[in-house]
Order: structure tokens, then sequence, then C-alpha cells
């Protein structure tokens, strides 16, 4: 089955044509025929476009309206010149990343009026994305009226976490009266990368010995702790800042000095918010940029303030790994994913720094190696093995698709 994957955000449209079935999935061989992205470049939108032995395509359209980046993106897709299906009837079902399912949405699910009911109770939660997603999924049955649509949700692996994993230590009705406890974002690349995990060590993922944990580290970061298949705790909370150092936000932060800072800075609630997710993080330490692959550089330069941002980002993920060895009681594989786990030595070396206690360790050589591409890097014999996998958020999307469009059961 084709399946078309929509990621949108408020300005921005990705999307990627997927070829899956319950063999390919089984065997990993699913296929990307094509993948874009339509975004607002300043009121006016650009396209960028590849497929599969096309030229790739820049293309400047109209005013940025989802509707009509979903109706360029199926154009491109079928047209003869840079089009990879003759007509957009192929397309079999349309597959949504939707961020915030609340505690409503367990799994994926194939949308209909009371799903998108239950995505806009949730607006309050993901204020800036839910909306965004239902315009996806809106214009996508607009121009697409017969294919089938699917919501995979950002927070429903994490919906496995215990009530101990879960809840902060506030008054209890906090959490009853307005549903403040922790969510966890980023679920749909801890459940692929656990996965492929699974299938390197040779067990079946729902093993209810097999413990994981798992490290997305991109511009945002999260780690993961997995028994059996289920996440049973993650680093991200009730919204995506809590937990590891990422690109521009801070994560984990005593809330008392936030309290104190509003007072002596005279903030108000947006510019607080604005100060712990925008210009926080690397950018905020560093002084110097968001992005890791910079900050390595100026290190290697000299630049201190650069080396103390990677050293506190290596730190606090250092601990998150040793506290989710001790919650699942040992661990059978440490997983590096995302822009920096995939592709960044040095990060991996550091992080992993004093846990061979812990049976977590990597080989250099093997370490060095890894850049991009699927690899072990623990020594041979290791107690536990480290793996870089590749995260791939848009197949595990498609092939949640295809099997709800199917009726296959087993996600
Ligand atoms: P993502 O959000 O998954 O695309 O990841 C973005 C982050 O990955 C940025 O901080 C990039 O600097 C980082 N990244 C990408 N390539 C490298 C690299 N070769 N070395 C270090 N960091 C990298």
């Amino acid at each position: 089955m084709k399946v078309l994957v929509l990621n949108c955000g408020s300005s921005s449209l990705k999307f990627q044509l997927i070829e899956t079935d319950e063999q390919t999935a089984r065997e990993g061989t699913d296929r990307t025929l094509a993948k874009g992205l339509v975004e607002d470049t300043g009121g006016t939108a650009t396209l960028h476009y590849e497929a599969e032995g096309r030229k790739p395509l820049r293309d400047a359209i109209g005013a940025f309206q989802h509707k009509t980046a979903v109706e360029k993106a199926l154009a491109v897709l079928t047209d003869p010149e840079t089009g990879v299906i003759p007509h957009k009837d192929e397309i079999g079902a349309v597959g949504h990343r939707v961020v915030h399912g609340g505690e409503r949405f367990k799994t994926s699910v194939l949308i209909d009026e009371g799903v998108i009911d239950g995505i806009e109770a949730n607006i309050a939660l993901a204020p800036l994305h839910n909306p965004a997603n239902l315009q996806g999924y809106r214009a996508a049955r607009a121009v697409l009226p017969d294919a089938p649509q699917v919501a995979v949700f950002d927070t429903s692996f994490h919906q496995t976490m215990p009530p101990e994993a879960y809840l902060y230590a506030l008054p209890y009705d906090q959490y009853q009266r307005f549903g403040i406890r922790r969510f966890g974002f980023h679920g749909t690349s801890h459940r692929f990368v656990s996965g492929r995990a699974a299938v390197l060590l040779g067990r079946p993922l729902d093993d209810p010995g097999l413990r994981l944990i798992t490290c997305h580290l991109g511009n945002g970061a999260s780690v993961c702790a997995i028994r059996g298949g289920r996440s049973v705790d993650t680093s991200m909370g009730f919204t995506p800042l809590e937990g590891l150092v990422m690109g521009t936000r801070c994560g984990d932060l005593d809330p008392a000095a936030l309290l104190y800072l509003m007072g002596r800075e005279e903030l108000g609630a947006a510019e607080a918010s604005a100060l712990m997710n925008k210009r926080s993080g690397l950018l905020g330490l560093s002084g110097l940029s968001h992005d890791m692959r910079t900050l390595l550089e100026a290190e290697e330069k000299g630049n201190d303030r650069a080396r103390l941002a990677i050293d506190v980002f290596c730190y606090r993920l250092r601990k998150y790994i040793a506290s989710y060895v001790g919650a699942l009681g040992g661990v059978d594989a440490l997983v590096f994913a995302g822009g920096i786990g995939e592709n960044s030595p040095p990060v991996r070396e550091r992080s992993l720094h004093g846990l061979d206690a812990l049976g977590l360790t990597a080989d250099p050589a093997r370490n060095e190696a890894a850049r991009g591409t699927e690899a072990e890097i623990s020594p041979d014999g290791a107690r536990s093995r480290v793996f870089v996998i590749p995260t791939d958020e848009e197949l595990l999307i498609a092939r949640d698709s295809f099997r709800i469009v199917s009726g296959l059961s087993g996600l």
C-alpha cells in the first residue's frame, strides 16, 4: 500500500510517500518513494521535493495554506516529470503525526468525528501543534476524500507509564482537576528504534524480561526506559520542556529558580516560556548556537562556552541513562538515535563516560565509525549492548496506517 505521511506545523507541511505492506514491514524493506516540505518563507511558501530517480525540485508557490500545500504535494507526486504515481487514487491511506493524544489515545487510530473531538479536546495541552495537525487532516480530507486517514500520536507510546513515573508530587487534585501529569513525547521514535533493537538482539520486543533504554537526541531530546516493548518512563513531561538539555530548551529546572527570575526580570508567562523554550539549552549555555555540530567544531578551536554546553548536555544524559538502569533493574541494550545520537561519536562517548560500572561502554573504533548508519558500538562480550539506530518516525506512521486501514491487529 502507498501511504502519504503528513507532519503539519502551523506554517509548514512535511510529506512523504511510503510503500509498505506486512512483509516489507517485517523485513524492513518498505520504501520511501518521494518526500517533500512546503514551508512559509515570509509571506510565500516554498516547496522542496525529492523522489527516487528524479531531479530534486524547489518551487515557490503562493501564501502558505495547508490545503494548497497538500494540493501542491499531490501535483508533484503525480506529475509525469516529477511524480512517482500516475494518479492520487493510488494513495491507500494518509497517516498524520499528531503531537498530543492526552490520556485518551493509547494507540494509533483511524480518524473519525469522535477522534477529531478527542484531538480538539487536547488543544489546551498542545496549543501550537494539535490545531496545525487538525488543519493538515482537514486539508487532506478535502483533497483525498476517499483515502482513510490515521492519527499517530507522539504521546501514545508512553501511556503505559505507571503512576509512579507519570505523577508529579503536587497535590493529587491538580492531576484530577487539570490533568497535570507527565505525558512524554517522541513516542514514535522510541517505539521505532526499540523495535529495531529487539531485532538486533534476536529477542521478541514483548519479552517481559527485555530492558531497553532509547535516547532520541535531536534538536529536541528525550530518553525512554522500555520493558517488554512498553514505555515505563521517559524524560519529557507535561510538555516537551522537561528532561534533557536540548537545542534551545533548558530541560530539568528547579521551578523556584524560574519564579525567582520572573520576579527579578519582571517576566510575564509568555516571556518566561520563551526564555526556557527558545533561549536556553545548548544555545543559552554556549551563547553561540543550538546546533551540536557547530558547537563541536567551536570546541575543537578552543571555545570554552561551547565545551561547557556540550559537557552539561552529556552529563545530564548520563544521569538519565544511569537512573533508567535503576528504574529497569538493569539494561540489555542502549540505543542512540536522532541527529546527534546517530552522528556524533564524541557525544556518545562522553555520555557513556563512567557508565562501565553499569555494564555500558563503547568500543572507541566502533563508536568512531558509526555515523548515520545502524551499528553496534559496544565491544564484543559486553554485558549490555549499545547500538546506533537511525530513527524513522515516518516509516512507523506509514506502517501503523497500513495495519489499521487493512484491519490487521498487533500494533
Ligand atoms: P534532528 O533534530 O534529529 O535533525 O537533529 C539535529 C541535531 O543533530 C543538531 O544539533 C545537529 O547539529 C546534530 N547533528 C547532525 N549531524 C551531526 C554530526 N555529524 N555531528 C554532531 N551533531 C550532528
